[in-house]
Protein backbone atom coordinates (compact mmCIF):
# COMPACT_ATOMS: atom_id res chain seq x y z
CA UNK A 1 0.00 0.00 0.00
CA UNK A 2 2.73 2.29 -0.86
CA UNK A 3 2.04 5.64 -2.25
CA UNK A 4 -1.13 5.94 -0.64
CA UNK A 5 -4.47 4.60 1.25
CA UNK A 6 -6.96 2.51 -0.37
CA UNK A 7 -10.31 3.03 1.02
CA UNK A 8 -12.30 0.39 2.15
CA UNK A 9 -14.80 1.03 -1.14
CA UNK A 10 -11.97 0.56 -3.63
CA UNK A 11 -10.97 -2.59 -2.00
CA UNK A 12 -14.44 -3.88 -1.91
CA UNK A 13 -14.78 -2.69 -5.44
CA UNK A 14 -11.28 -4.37 -7.04
CA UNK A 15 -11.83 -7.38 -5.26
CA UNK A 16 -15.64 -8.46 -5.99
CA UNK A 17 -16.93 -9.79 -9.18
CA UNK A 18 -20.59 -11.13 -8.59
CA UNK A 19 -22.81 -8.06 -10.28
CA UNK A 20 -25.33 -8.58 -7.57
CA UNK A 21 -23.11 -7.44 -4.39
CA UNK A 22 -21.64 -4.87 -6.35
CA UNK A 23 -24.84 -3.15 -7.11
CA UNK A 24 -26.21 -3.81 -3.74
CA UNK A 25 -22.80 -2.35 -2.61
CA UNK A 26 -22.72 0.89 -4.72
CA UNK A 27 -26.30 1.75 -4.31
CA UNK A 28 -26.38 1.29 -0.41
CA UNK A 29 -22.93 3.51 -0.21
CA UNK A 30 -25.14 6.64 -2.30
CA UNK A 31 -28.13 6.25 -0.42
CA UNK A 32 -26.37 6.39 2.77
CA UNK A 33 -24.74 9.48 1.68
CA UNK A 34 -28.25 11.23 0.29
CA UNK A 35 -29.45 10.66 3.36
CA UNK A 36 -30.67 13.74 4.79
CA UNK A 37 -32.43 13.30 8.39
CA UNK A 38 -33.08 10.60 10.67
CA UNK A 39 -36.08 9.48 9.19
CA UNK A 40 -34.05 8.44 5.70
CA UNK A 41 -31.74 6.85 7.73
CA UNK A 42 -34.12 4.28 9.53
CA UNK A 43 -35.52 3.59 5.63
CA UNK A 44 -32.00 3.34 4.17
CA UNK A 45 -30.86 0.84 7.29
CA UNK A 46 -34.46 -1.30 6.44
CA UNK A 47 -33.49 -1.47 2.83
CA UNK A 48 -30.10 -2.49 2.74
CA UNK A 49 -29.59 -3.90 6.28
CA UNK A 50 -32.99 -5.49 7.30
CA UNK A 51 -34.58 -8.82 7.73
CA UNK A 52 -36.40 -8.01 4.29
CA UNK A 53 -33.21 -6.63 2.43
CA UNK A 54 -31.27 -8.63 -0.48
CA UNK A 55 -28.15 -8.88 1.37
CA UNK A 56 -29.76 -10.43 4.21
CA UNK A 57 -31.28 -13.12 1.88
CA UNK A 58 -27.93 -13.35 -0.40
CA UNK A 59 -26.57 -13.95 2.81
CA UNK A 60 -28.89 -16.43 3.94
CA UNK A 61 -28.84 -18.71 0.88
CA UNK A 62 -25.20 -18.94 1.30
CA UNK A 63 -25.57 -22.82 2.16
CA UNK A 64 -27.77 -23.72 -0.60
CA UNK A 65 -25.34 -22.30 -2.84
CA UNK A 66 -22.41 -24.50 -5.04
CA UNK A 67 -19.69 -25.01 -3.02
CA UNK A 68 -17.16 -22.62 -4.95
CA UNK A 69 -19.65 -19.91 -5.16
CA UNK A 70 -19.73 -19.70 -1.07
CA UNK A 71 -16.13 -18.31 0.03
CA UNK A 72 -16.22 -14.95 -2.29
CA UNK A 73 -20.45 -14.88 -0.94
CA UNK A 74 -19.06 -15.19 2.19
CA UNK A 75 -16.54 -12.97 2.70
CA UNK A 76 -17.31 -9.96 0.73
CA UNK A 77 -21.18 -10.38 1.69
CA UNK A 78 -20.37 -9.93 5.29
CA UNK A 79 -17.40 -7.02 4.55
CA UNK A 80 -20.02 -5.03 2.69
CA UNK A 81 -23.02 -5.38 5.22
CA UNK A 82 -20.09 -4.60 7.96
CA UNK A 83 -18.91 -1.33 5.56
CA UNK A 84 -22.86 -0.44 5.08
CA UNK A 85 -23.59 -0.36 8.85
CA UNK A 86 -20.41 1.20 9.66
CA UNK A 87 -21.20 4.01 7.09
CA UNK A 88 -24.90 4.45 7.70
CA UNK A 89 -23.72 5.07 11.66
CA UNK A 90 -21.10 7.66 10.91
CA UNK A 91 -23.78 9.35 8.14
CA UNK A 92 -26.54 9.34 11.64
CA UNK A 93 -24.03 11.22 13.62
CA UNK A 94 -23.75 13.76 11.21
CA UNK A 95 -27.32 14.28 10.37
CA UNK A 96 -28.21 14.52 14.35
CA UNK A 97 -25.38 17.16 14.67
CA UNK A 98 -26.85 19.08 11.38
CA UNK A 99 -30.39 18.16 13.13
CA UNK A 100 -29.33 19.58 16.51
CA UNK A 101 -27.42 22.74 14.59
CA UNK A 102 -30.93 23.57 12.46
CA UNK A 103 -33.24 23.32 16.03
CA UNK A 104 -31.01 26.13 17.19
CA UNK A 105 -30.84 28.30 14.20
CA UNK A 106 -34.72 27.95 14.45
CA UNK A 107 -35.35 28.60 17.59
CA UNK A 108 -32.36 31.19 17.92
CA UNK A 109 -34.01 33.98 20.93
CA UNK A 110 -33.73 37.53 19.29
CA UNK A 111 -32.76 39.67 22.40
CA UNK A 112 -33.45 42.72 20.73
CA UNK A 113 -37.20 42.16 20.09
CA UNK A 114 -39.06 43.81 23.42
CA UNK A 115 -39.52 41.87 26.31
CA UNK A 116 -43.32 40.60 27.47
CA UNK A 117 -44.63 42.73 29.53
CA UNK A 118 -46.04 41.61 33.01
CA UNK A 119 -49.01 43.21 34.09
CA UNK A 120 -48.36 45.30 37.02
CA UNK A 121 -50.84 44.50 39.99
CA UNK A 122 -52.49 47.25 42.57
CA UNK A 123 -54.68 47.66 45.39
CA UNK A 124 -58.05 47.56 45.23
CA UNK A 125 -59.77 50.64 46.09
CA UNK A 126 -61.25 49.27 48.95
CA UNK A 127 -57.70 48.20 50.34
CA UNK A 128 -56.25 51.61 49.13
CA UNK A 129 -58.87 53.76 51.12
CA UNK A 130 -58.41 51.07 54.42
CA UNK A 131 -54.83 52.30 54.12
CA UNK A 132 -55.16 55.53 53.93
CA UNK A 133 -57.61 55.45 57.17
CA UNK A 134 -54.93 53.41 58.91
CA UNK A 135 -52.22 56.21 57.82
CA UNK A 136 -54.71 59.44 58.89
CA UNK A 137 -54.77 57.98 62.29
CA UNK A 138 -51.75 56.58 62.90
CA UNK A 139 -50.31 60.28 62.04
CA UNK A 140 -52.80 61.20 65.26
CA UNK A 141 -50.62 58.35 67.87
CA UNK A 142 -53.29 55.58 67.30
CA UNK A 143 -52.43 51.99 67.18
CA UNK A 144 -54.20 49.33 64.71
CA UNK A 145 -55.74 46.15 66.67
CA UNK A 146 -57.04 43.40 64.17
CA UNK A 147 -59.34 40.99 65.68
CA UNK A 148 -61.03 37.27 64.46
CA UNK A 149 -63.99 37.78 62.18
CA UNK A 150 -65.35 34.43 64.07
CA UNK A 151 -66.65 35.81 67.26
CA UNK A 152 -68.61 35.33 70.29
CA UNK A 153 -71.97 36.31 71.03
CA UNK A 154 -70.29 37.72 74.13
CA UNK A 155 -67.53 40.14 72.32
CA UNK A 156 -69.85 41.52 69.46
CA UNK A 157 -72.98 42.21 71.67
CA UNK A 158 -73.07 41.46 75.25
CA UNK A 159 -70.15 43.16 76.65
CA UNK A 160 -71.17 46.57 74.28
CA UNK A 161 -74.33 46.67 76.14
CA UNK A 162 -76.74 44.88 73.69
CA UNK A 163 -78.03 42.07 76.17
CA UNK A 164 -79.92 39.45 74.23
CA UNK A 165 -83.51 40.90 74.54
CA UNK A 166 -81.78 44.22 73.54
CA UNK A 167 -84.17 46.05 70.88
CA UNK A 168 -81.21 47.03 69.33
CA UNK A 169 -80.21 43.36 68.55
CA UNK A 170 -82.98 43.59 65.89
CA UNK A 171 -80.97 46.18 63.83
CA UNK A 172 -77.73 43.85 63.34
CA UNK A 173 -79.08 41.22 61.05
CA UNK A 174 -76.66 38.60 61.92
CA UNK A 175 -74.84 35.32 60.75
CA UNK A 176 -75.23 32.78 63.76
CA UNK A 177 -72.70 29.65 62.93
CA UNK A 178 -73.83 28.19 66.40
CA UNK A 179 -76.32 29.81 69.33
CA UNK A 180 -73.46 31.77 70.49
CA UNK A 181 -70.36 31.41 67.67
CA UNK A 182 -71.34 34.26 64.72
CA UNK A 183 -69.51 36.36 62.05
CA UNK A 184 -68.93 39.89 63.92
CA UNK A 185 -71.33 42.50 62.48
CA UNK A 186 -69.20 45.52 63.40
CA UNK A 187 -65.43 45.46 64.04
CA UNK A 188 -66.23 46.43 67.96
CA UNK A 189 -65.52 43.26 69.44
CA UNK A 190 -62.18 44.17 69.07
CA UNK A 191 -62.47 47.33 71.09
CA UNK A 192 -63.93 45.07 73.86
CA UNK A 193 -60.87 42.67 73.31
CA UNK A 194 -58.20 45.48 73.76
CA UNK A 195 -59.65 47.17 77.05
CA UNK A 196 -59.84 43.46 78.62
CA UNK A 197 -55.85 43.31 77.84
CA UNK A 198 -54.78 46.80 78.48
CA UNK A 199 -55.58 49.64 80.72
CA UNK A 200 -55.71 53.15 80.04
CA UNK A 201 -54.72 55.35 77.87
CA UNK A 202 -56.53 53.26 74.68
CA UNK A 203 -56.07 54.88 70.93
CA UNK A 204 -57.04 52.25 68.46
CA UNK A 205 -58.70 51.92 65.47
CA UNK A 206 -59.99 48.51 64.36
CA UNK A 207 -60.00 48.17 60.35
CA UNK A 208 -61.54 45.34 58.80
CA UNK A 209 -64.65 42.81 57.29
CA UNK A 210 -67.83 42.69 58.97
CA UNK A 211 -70.80 40.45 57.87
CA UNK A 212 -74.95 40.83 58.15
CA UNK A 213 -77.29 39.15 56.47
CA UNK A 214 -78.12 42.14 54.14
CA UNK A 215 -77.73 42.25 50.23
CA UNK A 216 -79.48 45.24 47.85
CA UNK A 217 -78.10 48.47 46.20
CA UNK A 218 -76.30 49.97 49.25
CA UNK A 219 -75.64 46.76 51.65
CA UNK A 220 -73.44 43.73 50.62
CA UNK A 221 -73.36 40.94 52.78
CA UNK A 222 -69.66 41.58 53.93
CA UNK A 223 -68.46 44.78 54.06
CA UNK A 224 -65.77 46.63 55.67
CA UNK A 225 -65.87 49.13 58.73
CA UNK A 226 -63.17 50.93 60.50
CA UNK A 227 -63.74 51.88 64.05
CA UNK A 228 -62.35 54.15 66.45
CA UNK A 229 -61.57 53.71 70.14
CA UNK A 230 -60.30 56.28 72.82
CA UNK A 231 -60.34 55.71 76.39
CA UNK A 232 -58.32 58.36 79.19
CA UNK A 233 -58.98 60.57 81.99
CA UNK A 234 -60.96 63.55 80.80
CA UNK A 235 -61.85 62.83 77.36
CA UNK A 236 -65.07 64.55 76.24
CA UNK A 237 -67.00 64.87 72.91
CA UNK A 238 -65.23 68.10 71.86
CA UNK A 239 -62.19 65.67 71.93
CA UNK A 240 -64.05 63.73 69.73
CA UNK A 241 -65.51 66.37 67.24
CA UNK A 242 -62.02 67.58 66.90
CA UNK A 243 -60.45 63.90 66.13
CA UNK A 244 -63.12 63.87 63.09
CA UNK A 245 -62.49 67.11 61.43
CA UNK A 246 -59.14 66.38 61.49
CA UNK A 247 -59.45 63.15 60.24
CA UNK A 248 -62.20 64.44 57.60
CA UNK A 249 -60.09 67.60 56.52
CA UNK A 250 -57.06 64.55 55.84
CA UNK A 251 -59.37 62.33 53.84
CA UNK A 252 -61.90 64.86 52.10
CA UNK A 253 -59.93 68.22 52.23
CA UNK A 254 -59.28 71.16 54.57
CA UNK A 255 -62.33 73.40 53.45
CA UNK A 256 -64.71 70.42 54.47
CA UNK A 257 -67.08 71.03 57.41
CA UNK A 258 -68.30 68.35 60.07
CA UNK A 259 -71.66 68.35 61.75
CA UNK A 260 -72.84 65.92 64.50
CA UNK A 261 -76.19 64.92 64.94
CA UNK A 262 -77.85 63.24 67.98
CA UNK A 263 -78.43 59.75 67.77
CA UNK A 264 -78.95 56.25 68.90
CA UNK A 265 -76.44 53.52 69.27
CA UNK A 266 -76.21 50.36 72.07
CA UNK A 267 -73.07 51.47 73.43
CA UNK A 268 -72.43 54.78 73.09
CA UNK A 269 -74.43 58.01 75.24
CA UNK A 270 -74.43 60.07 73.89
CA UNK A 271 -74.45 59.05 70.49
CA UNK A 272 -74.23 61.21 67.22
CA UNK A 273 -73.93 60.63 63.21
CA UNK A 274 -71.19 62.67 61.59
CA UNK A 275 -71.90 64.57 58.55
CA UNK A 276 -69.34 66.59 56.44
CA UNK A 277 -70.28 68.91 53.73
CA UNK A 278 -71.28 67.77 50.29
CA UNK A 279 -68.35 67.16 48.06
CA UNK A 280 -70.39 67.61 45.31
CA UNK A 281 -71.94 70.94 45.66
CA UNK A 282 -70.40 72.45 48.77
CA UNK A 283 -73.53 72.78 50.42
CA UNK A 284 -75.33 73.83 48.28
CA UNK A 285 -77.51 70.95 47.90
CA UNK A 286 -77.48 68.30 44.97
CA UNK A 287 -78.38 64.98 43.97
CA UNK A 288 -75.66 63.30 45.44
CA UNK A 289 -76.92 65.03 49.32
CA UNK A 290 -80.34 64.77 48.56
CA UNK A 291 -80.48 68.46 48.43
CA UNK A 292 -79.23 68.53 51.73
CA UNK A 293 -75.78 69.82 51.80
CA UNK A 294 -74.70 66.70 53.75
CA UNK A 295 -73.36 63.57 53.63
CA UNK A 296 -73.28 61.19 56.04
CA UNK A 297 -70.14 59.80 56.50
CA UNK A 298 -69.89 57.83 60.29
CA UNK A 299 -71.19 56.95 63.54
CA UNK A 300 -70.12 58.23 66.71
CA UNK A 301 -70.47 58.96 70.88
CA UNK A 302 -68.98 58.57 74.37
CA UNK A 303 -68.57 55.65 75.15
CA UNK A 304 -71.25 54.02 77.88
CA UNK A 305 -70.02 53.91 81.20
CA UNK A 306 -71.58 50.17 81.29
CA UNK A 307 -69.55 49.10 78.60
CA UNK A 308 -65.91 49.93 81.35
CA UNK A 309 -68.05 47.70 83.73
CA UNK A 310 -67.37 44.44 81.07
CA UNK A 311 -63.78 45.54 81.11
CA UNK A 312 -62.52 46.82 84.82
CA UNK A 313 -62.18 50.12 83.98
CA UNK A 314 -63.26 52.82 86.37
CA UNK A 315 -65.78 54.99 84.86
CA UNK A 316 -65.62 57.65 87.86
CA UNK A 317 -61.90 57.70 86.18
CA UNK A 318 -61.78 57.38 82.55
CA UNK A 319 -64.23 58.53 79.62
CA UNK A 320 -64.04 57.61 75.86
CA UNK A 321 -65.10 58.00 72.71
CA UNK A 322 -65.69 55.73 69.75
CA UNK A 323 -67.03 55.90 65.92
CA UNK A 324 -66.93 53.53 63.47
CA UNK A 325 -67.34 54.29 59.81
CA UNK A 326 -67.95 52.17 56.46
CA UNK A 327 -64.96 52.03 54.60
CA UNK A 328 -67.15 51.35 51.29
CA UNK A 329 -69.12 54.42 52.10
CA UNK A 330 -65.35 56.52 52.42
CA UNK A 331 -64.69 55.60 49.21
CA UNK A 332 -67.51 55.72 46.81
CA UNK A 333 -67.70 59.37 48.70
CA UNK A 334 -64.01 60.15 48.06
CA UNK A 335 -64.15 58.68 44.62
CA UNK A 336 -68.14 59.37 43.67
CA UNK A 337 -68.68 55.75 42.91
CA UNK A 338 -72.38 55.34 42.58
CA UNK A 339 -72.62 51.53 43.52
CA UNK A 340 -71.73 49.48 45.92
CA UNK A 341 -71.54 46.51 44.07
CA UNK A 342 -68.62 47.85 41.37
CA UNK A 343 -66.42 46.84 44.29
CA UNK A 344 -67.10 43.38 44.57
CA UNK A 345 -67.46 42.44 40.58
CA UNK A 346 -63.59 42.89 40.29
CA UNK A 347 -63.83 44.29 36.84
CA UNK A 348 -60.74 45.69 35.81
CA UNK A 349 -61.96 48.14 33.63
CA UNK A 350 -63.55 49.84 36.90
CA UNK A 351 -60.50 48.41 39.45
CA UNK A 352 -57.97 49.79 36.94
CA UNK A 353 -59.03 53.46 37.26
CA UNK A 354 -57.46 53.90 40.88
ZN1 LIG B 1 -74.52 68.01 47.42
Amino acid sequence: MEGGVISTEDAILSQVTRPDLRTIYTEGMAAIAAAADLASIEDTRVRFLGRKADLTTLLRSIPELPAEERPELGKYGNMIRKTLETALEERRIVVEAEELLHGLERDRIDVTLPGRKSPLGRLHLIAQTQREIEDIFIGMGYQIAEGPEVENDYYNFEALNTPADHPARSLHDTFFITDTVLLRTHTSPMQVRTMEKQAPPVHIIVPGKAYRRDSDATHTPMFHQCEGLVVDEGVTLADLKGTLETFVHAMFGADRKVRLRPHFFPFTEPSVEVDVSCIMCDGAGCRLCKKSGWLEILGAGMVDPNVFGFVGYDPEVYTGFAFGMGIERIAMLKHGVNDLRLFFENDLRFLRQF
